[in-house]
């Protein structure tokens, strides 16, 4: 299963959309440094994106307070190529006062969909670059406590610009009730502040595997994961990606320890084109409806 990735399955009529279009899809990875940020990327990379061709290397596009930098890489599969983005922002919450640590986010999310904007305006509008952010990974501290004031303020100012998907970063380091109770508070946390993230959605007519896929995946939300690049030796033999404990190993690519694999299966096959729909469809044309009607258009 490793390496493989499932966006060369998607159902017929979507597929042919999305090649037609060109595949490009970007996620943006948000969260205080040293909660495995970097790692989660080279671990979506080393599978998702394996092989990895002709990548671009990280490119400081604005030095800023907070940087953001961003990485892609051509995958194909089955013939179909994808364009996967990831952008990287490092620097979020290391400041003394860090109040303002969404603002260069916002407005990095903001200035791409002011490109588009302005690729739609052309007259002569040649082949379209969707550089728009798709899916947004917000990393949560594991502290098994409740949110702090920088998650809450970081969704809150960004819900309606950027589908969010909330991640308690590290799960290794809780057990799984912890897991567990960390994850009914943090639901429960966005829940009373008001802040929408993005909601998996389950068709109903669906067939009965489709629609497990999708509850499964929408039963894990925030998705605990663990990241790592490191090849470990399970206790009964088995060469894994993972982290080795004196208890024992913790696997990345197994779903019975963390939901990196659901995490990942979100993003590039179940809900991929529902994230790209809703970045166009929702948060993209409500940004554009009021910056026409803040320009008095
Ligand atoms: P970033 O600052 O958010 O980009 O975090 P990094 O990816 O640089 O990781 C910071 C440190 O945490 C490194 O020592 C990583 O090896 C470690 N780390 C990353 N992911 C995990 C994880 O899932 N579990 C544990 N226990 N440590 C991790
Ligand atoms: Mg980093």
């Amino acid at each position: 299963l490793t390496g493989y990735v499932g966006f060369a399955n998607l159902p017929n009529q979507v597929h042919r959309k999305s090649v037609r279009k060109g595949f490009q899809f970007t996620a943006m990875v948000v969260g205080e440094s040293g909660l495995g940020k970097s790692t989660l990327v080279n671990t979506l990379f080393n599978t998702t994106l394996y092989p990895p061709r002709d990548p671009i290397p990280p490119s400081a596009e604005r030095p800023q307070t907070v940087a953001i930098q961003s990485i892609s890489a051509d995958i194909e599969e089955n013939g179909v190529r994808l364009r996967l983005t990831v952008v990287d922002t490092p620097g979020f919450g290391d400041f003394v006062n860090n109040d303002d640590s969404w603002k260069p986010i916002l407005e990095d999310i903001e200035s791409r969909f002011d490109a588009y904007l302005e690729q739609e305006n052309r007259i002569n509008r040649q082949k379209t670059v969707d550089n728009r952010v798709h899916a947004c990974l917000y990393f949560i501290q594991p502290t098994g406590h409740s949110l702090k004031q920088i998650d809450i303020e970081f969704m809150r100012r960004l819900h309606q610009k950027v589908n969010l998907i909330p991640i308690i970063a590290k799960a290794d380091t809780l057990t799984d009730e912890e897991v567990h109770s960390f994850k009914q508070r943090v639901l429960s946390d966005i829940h009373f502040h008001n802040i929408q993230i993005f909601q998996a959605p389950v068709y109903e007519n669906e067939d009965e595997e489709t629609l497990g896929e999708h509850e499964e995946i929408a039963s894990k939300i925030p998705f605990a994961v663990v990241g790592s690049n490191q090849e470990v030796v399970t206790p009964d033999g088995r060469a894994v990606r993972g982290r080795a404990y004196p208890w024992g190993v913790i696997e990345v690519d197994n779903e019975e320890h963390c939901d990196f694999v659901k995490l990942r299966q979100m993003l590039v096959r179940t809900y991929m084109e529902e994230l790209r729909e809703r970045t166009d469809q929702v948060l993209y044309e409500n940004w554009r409806t009021e910056k026409l009607v803040s320009l008095g258009v």
